[in-house]
């Protein structure tokens, strides 16, 4: 058990009591010090999710349960995944200098060309509002490309379980690479491209998700989509290219009114952190589980991830369930506003 504790925490690249997800992403965020300006929060924007529970020890944490054989097939997934962010990371050394600013419609289909290629599920675009950008946080470019990879439905299906945080792994693994190679195929075509850490990161990936018309986001808070269900994960490349073709409706939006009847995944989160209805925060998005109560369990049940294989968007497919859902005009609305030019300041003069 300690040398799986030292293990982790050695590739984390911490020197906790226990490894720390948190820790090595502040190593990350570090980076931003390179940065004269950022792109800065919104006042009322919400903090970064944590991923540690203070109060547990390693020995309560599922990662101190993980077997020989377990190890040895997480090490392949986990290295890999560490090493592309901190690659991710190095990107943000504050010396690229953008020639171009305005894409062609050439560049934007090899863009997307290539994203599919790598594996990306799909791939769109926003002007990132500032009221998604973390407290404390600021990024260098408010235009941002988002991509999704999609995650195997056998394996998420049963969460929690060793293979479906192994899965889940892989996804963070798979949009790290995918993020990093879009990142020098932008910058060799002279624009500005910082991708996210696909972990943690800088802005609410799913916030900005739903904004660029991917998906809309369930009671469960995890962003839904036509082809994934709910199996998927979200990373971002922020890029000073103002010319993006940013998609401004969603069609997806009934999903919640069709969530407003389900409530499946409230009832079987194992601690009952998901709000009955989500609740609008001052930021202009919306709280649906209570981060505090999911996370211990989380911690010791492998990340969990029951309400992902338990949505009938997961388990039955979005068309079917869009097919029989007949519509319910009472439900009630959380659509996010859009928030207009976000304003470029320097980080920590506020
Ligand atoms: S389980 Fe039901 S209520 Fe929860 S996110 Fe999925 S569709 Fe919405
Ligand atoms: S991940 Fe598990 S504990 Fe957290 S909200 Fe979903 S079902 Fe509940």
């Amino acid at each position: 058990m300690f040398q799986t504790n030292q293990l982790l925490k050695t590739i984390m690249g911490v020197s906790n009591a226990k490894p720390s997800l948190d820790s090595m992403l502040a190593t990350f965020d570090r980076e931003l010090e390179n940065f004269q300006t950022l792109v800065q929060p919104d006042s009322e924007s919400k903090p970064r999710t944590a991923f540690d529970s203070p109060h547990l020890t390693f020995d309560d944490m599922y990662m101190s349960r993980l077997t020989l054989p377990q190890i040895l097939s997480f090490l392949p997934v986990m290295l890999p995944l560490r090493m592309r962010m901190s690659q991710s990371a190095r990107m943000y050394d504050g010396k690229f200098q953008p020639p171009h600013s305005l894409a062609s419609p050439e560049f934007v289909a090899a863009l997307e060309n290539m994203a599919r290629s790598a594996g990306a599920a799909d791939i769109r675009y926003v002007r990132v509002p500032r009221n998604t950008i973390f407290q404390h946080k600021g990024i260098p470019n408010e235009y941002a490309v988002i991509i999704t990879v999609e995650m195997d439905e056998d394996k998420m299906s049963s969460a929690p379980s060793f293979d479906a945080f192994l899965e889940v792994a892989k996804g963070y693994g798979n949009l790290a690479r995918i993020g990093n190679q879009l990142a020098h195929f932008m910058r060799h075509s002279g624009f500005a491209a910082y991708p996210g850490t696909a972990l943690g990161g800088l802005t609410d990936y799913t916030h900005l998700a739903e904004i660029a018309g991917l998906g809309a986001i369930g009671y469960h808070g995890l962003l839904i989509t036509p082809n994934e269900g709910t199996r998927l994960r979200i990373n971002t490349i922020y890029t000073n290219i103002t010319n993006l073709p940013i998609q401004t409706e969603n069609e997806h939006l009934w999903v919640r009114d069709f969530c407003a009847m389900c409530k499946k995944c409230m009832r079987g989160c194992p601690v009952q952190a998901i709000y009955e209805q989500p609740r609008p925060r001052g930021d202009g998005g919306m709280q649906c589980i209570d981060h505090a109560a999911c996370r211990d369990y989380f911690n010791q049940n492998y990340g969990c991830a029951i309400c992902l294989a338990k949505c009938p968007f997961s388990e039955m497919g979005y068309e079917k369930v869009k097919v029989r859902f007949k519509g319910n005009p009472k439900a009630p609305q959380f659509r996010i506003p859009v928030e207009t030019l976000p304003v470029v300041r320097a980080v920590g003069k506020e």
